[in-house]
């Protein structure tokens, strides 16, 4: 158990992750390669800790398979209508089926009402099986996601595990686990796309939910749920700032997006090369998938191009090297360990100046 949940505590504050750093420790690691980053979703492990996100620019069957092969998962988004979502998820299973270098989870993503539970009941019928189904809605700490959870477990059985989210809180954590999802996406209103807390005023750091929905996992005895930290994610050090909070995994929507496995074509523009990127709630989204924004309603989110990131295999490298490198200062070989033996530390303002590498600025004297 780190001790994030009282440093933020007796700070007063919801911090998050420039606020603090993590604390070197004595280690007798010998090589950052000799370290396991495997975890674990729901019943299957994973080689690398990261998902990546159910939007639109981020996740159709290319990514779910590429970071599939790659040791992570991806969930297939919503944003589609039911056969094309199933033509997604069908693709998946014929790359597992024809490439054994290939085990890509099978897991579509699901919203709330009735329409949804058909779309779910059409992709069963489709599937040879599925690993994991996600709901996902922006407050899952809600009446509808509970209904929506108790309709899906009737419909398989409870045979199927479920992820769900997003929540902020111990509440929401506790609230989905005695709901008895599987899985919990941890974070409102952190997304790079988000304007969640501007529209809103609601959201807490990522940071600050991750640790709050640790605790509450432990004070419940709730230890069989996993959490994934979603939003926000910019560096490596914030996945190993999560990991050493409580998340188990990480899911990201803009460090994946700027990839070749993300759909959506490279635009060119004055020699730099972008992809698109956005929220599901913003106005472009949303217009997109032929609703645009219903009258009395906001978009919580922006449409925006960026860079161009290369290949997925490159990006998820330098994300998990990082992460291997931050076990390498915490001594520790698992993640379990990155967790149990973390020590965040509250840090000064000036001291985010220091963690740059300030180095390529010309300052002078
Ligand atoms: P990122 O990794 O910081 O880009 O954040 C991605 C996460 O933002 C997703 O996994 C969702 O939880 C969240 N998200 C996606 N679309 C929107 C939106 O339009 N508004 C608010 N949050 C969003």
């Amino acid at each position: 158990m780190s001790n994030i949940y009282s440093v933020i505590k007796d700070s007063g504050e919801m911090l998050s992750f420039d606020d603090v750093l993590l604390v070197p420790s004595y280690s007798e690691i010998k090589s950052r390669l000799s370290v396991s980053t495997k975890a674990r979703l729901l019943a299957s492990e994973l080689s690398i800790p990261i998902v990546s996100s159910p939007m639109d620019t981020v996740t159709e069957h290319l990514m779910a398979i590429d970071i599939g092969r790659l040791g992570g998962a991806g969930i297939v988004h919503r944003f589609m209508d039911k056969k094309e979502q199933l033509l997604n998820m069908m693709r998946i299973e014929r790359a597992n089926r024809d490439n054994k270098f290939i085990s890509a989870p099978i897991i579509p993503a699901i919203g709330v009402g009735s329409d949804e539970l058909s779309r779910l009941e059409y992709l069963l019928n489709g599937l040879a099986s599925v690993d994991a189904i996600a709901i996902d809605i922006a407050n899952g700490h809600s009446s509808l996601m509970k209904s929506m959870i108790q309709s899906v477990s009737s419909i398989t059985d409870e045979k199927i595990p479920i992820i769900a989210g997003n929540v902020a809180t111990g509440d929401g954590l506790a609230f989905l686990a005695d709901c008895g999802v599987s899985s919990v996406r941890v974070g409102i209103g952190g997304g790079s796309i988000c304007k969640t807390r501007i529209m809103t005023g609601y959201g807490l750091p990522t940071l600050t939910s991750i640790a709050l929905c640790d605790k509450a996992r432990m004070d419940g005895g709730y230890s069989d749920v996993t959490i994934i930290a979603d939003g926000g994610i910019r560096y490596p050090s914030d996945m190993v700032k999560s990991i050493a909070a409580g998340a188990d995994l990480i899911m990201c929507g803009r460090v994946l997006a700027g990839t070749g496995s993300s759909p959506g074509d490279v635009v060119s523009v004055n020699d730099k090369r972008f992809k698109l990127y956005r929220g599901m709630a913003s106005s472009e989204a949303q217009l997109a998938r032929g609703t645009g924004l219903k009258p009395g309603t906001c978009s919580e989110g922006v449409s925006t191009h960026i860079e161009y990131s290369g290949e997925l295999e490159d990006v998820l490298s330098e994300f998990v090297g990082g992460i291997r490198s931050g076990m390498t200062y915490a001594g520790v070989s698992n993640l379990s360990d990155l967790k149990n033996n973390a020590i965040f530390s509250r840090v000064s303002a000036s001291s985010l100046d220091e963690s740059h590498a300030f180095g390529t600025k010309n300052k002078g004297v």
